[in-house]
């Protein structure tokens, strides 16, 4: 999710779909281009934007461009009326491409097997399950590699990396493997819902992968972690998904895993029930209440 804190480095990038290709039953990877993507610069890793997506019935996505940046441009896109402003949703870019200048996001699609689930689909997963060439975005994205929306950042002194990554988080670890040096070790957790879900990832450091595909019965995330024998040395671990793991996840961490809570980076990326829309609201309360 963006606060007003992380927009400095960032700009509005005008995209258009050029093509999607199902990456298995719950993820779609979405290609974009765009004239602005010259001056686009993500920092790879797990690179964060904001994804400004059009109502439906309105042809492009309704943003303050000119509000100038940081928190002007956050304020100016909140006064803009519910059903008019651009619905605001965070992901991150799978891959970025020169000549020709092209993003890719996979999006993970939520899958409806009840009534209650049906409430999961929120207006970011239609999009995607709808998106076709042509279709106009708009990105608050980074205009420099090193910014903010970079979270994956291992000290120096880093021995070996934990990393536990769900659905949503997956193009996020893929990113964070394809960038790691050769040779680091790594031990890594994809949790998935489906087996056609599972990727071929590429990646030179030294990581053994343990996918945990949810309809083949597989533990937990916490389970899974707990009970795994983890290498000798100073790790770093990187934790993002369901808000509920990602909390498990951490606690388990620090507390008996006994690792400095500074080597931990976690990011709730959504939480079961709430919108990203509520997400923010009870981040803008907080930030209110700290001040
Ligand atoms: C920094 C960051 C990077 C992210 N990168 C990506 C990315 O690259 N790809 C990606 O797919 N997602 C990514 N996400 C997660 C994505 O922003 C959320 O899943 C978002 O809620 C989707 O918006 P929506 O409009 O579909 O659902 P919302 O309107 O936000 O939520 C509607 C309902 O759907 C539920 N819901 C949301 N996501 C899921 C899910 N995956 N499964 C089941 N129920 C769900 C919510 O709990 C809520 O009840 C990222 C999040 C963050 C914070």
């Amino acid at each position: 999710m963006t606060t007003t804190a992380e927009l400095a480095p960032f700009r509005f990038f005008d995209l258009r779909v050029v093509r999607t290709r199902r990456l298995g039953p719950s993820m779609v990877r979405i290609t974009f281009a765009g004239e602005d993507l010259k001056d686009f610069a993500a920092g790879g890793r797990d690179q964060s934007l904001s994804l400004f997506l059009p109502h439906p019935g309105q042809q492009a996505p309704v943003v303050p461009v000119d509000a100038g940046d940081g928190s002007a441009i956050f304020a100016a896109w909140r006064a803009l009326p519910d059903d008019v402003r651009a619905v605001m949703r965070s992901y991150t870019v799978r891959e970025q491409r020169r000549d020709p200048d092209e993003v890719d996001i996979d999006f993970a699609l939520h899958t409806v097997t009840s009534a209650a689930d049906a409430e999961g689909v929120g207006p970011a997963c239609r999009w995607a399950q709808q998106a076709a060439p042509g279709h106009r975005v708009m990105v608050l994205g980074p205009a420099i590699a090193e910014n903010t929306a970079v979270r994956f950042r291992p000290p120096k002194d880093t021995d070996w990396v934990l990393i536990w990554a769900d659905e949503t988080a997956l193009p996020a670890a893929a990113a964070i493997l394809e960038w790691l040096p050769a040779g680091t070790k790594a031990r890594v957790w994809l949790e998935v819902p489906h087996s056609e879900d599972r990727q071929d990832l590429k990646t030179a450091a030294d990581a053994r992968i343990t996918w945990l595909v949810r309809e083949e019965g597989a533990p937990s995330a916490l389970e899974a972690v707990s009970g795994a024998e983890l290498p000798e040395g100073t790790p770093y671990a990187w934790i993002a998904g369901e808000s509920g793991s990602v909390k498990a996840l951490r606690r388990h961490l620090v507390r008996e895993r006994e690792l400095d809570r500074r080597r931990v980076t976690f990011v709730g990326y959504w939480r079961r029930g709430v919108s990203e829309d509520g997400l923010r609201e009870e981040a803008t309360a907080q930030e209110s209440s700290d001040m």
